[in-house]
């Protein structure tokens, strides 16, 4: 019997700006998406103002992304750099992009993906789950609170949860998250709390 190729499927990438210069699905289960922004400036970090990001490239970066398909998913990309002519010694300034927080191994969607699963479960569950480091999901969490809740994009604080997260199994060391469920049905995320301490919930 001939044997034909699996069918095979195009979706949108949910990154903006960005164009797909490769992808690699490996049979450790892990995909690979290469992807290269397409904004051609960025500001400098010193005065901040719009420079052109004609110094090259960064080093790639790889940050785990949803999972697609259930392979465990990694988006590279080699930030673009930038030379300020302005400033004194011409410093260099490597592009920032909005899906992601430089220095974080995650992108932000993988952020919020993880706060969600982190309702009702505890840090070591998800690290072992998502078969990321205890400091990764922890890192998620310190990522994830907003300095300040932006009431404007909250529609309706029709149900407001409170939800523990464990960070140690067994210990009685808490993380509050504090969730709206707006009118269309999504979960905003409007605080995380480091203890469940009555005084800490109060201002909900
Ligand atoms: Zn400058």
């Amino acid at each position: 019997m001939a044997t034909y190729p699996a069918a095979k499927l195009t979706i949108p990438l949910d990154i903006p700006d960005v164009d797909i210069i490769g992808t690699e699905v490996r049979r450790n289960g892990e995909c690979y998406i290469k992807v290269e922004s397409r904004k051609e400036i960025t500001r400098c970090g010193i005065c901040g103002q719009e420079i052109k990001c004609n110094y090259g490239h960064g080093q790639e970066i790889r940050l785990r992304h949803l999972p697609v398909l259930g392979y465990k998913t990694y988006i590279c990309i080699r930030p673009k750099r930038g030379q300020c002519k302005s400033c004194m010694h011409e410093p260099t300034t490597t592009q920032t992009l909005k899906w992601y927080e430089q220095r974080s191994p995650h992108t932000t969607s993988y952020d919020g993906y993880l706060m969600k699963q982190l309702i009702g479960s505890t840090v070591e569950d998800v690290s072992m789950k998502e078969n990321i480091g205890y400091d990764a999901v922890l890192g998620t969490l310190k990522r994830c609170v907003p300095v300040e809740v932006d009431w404007d994009s909250i529609t309706h604080l029709g149900t407001v949860g409170i939800d523990e997260v464990a960070l140690k199994k067994g210990h009685k060391d808490f993380a509050a998250i504090i969730t709206a469920r707006q009118d269309d049905g999504k979960v905003v995320i409007l605080a995380v709390l480091e203890d469940r301490k009555k005084k800490r919930c109060a201002p909900f």
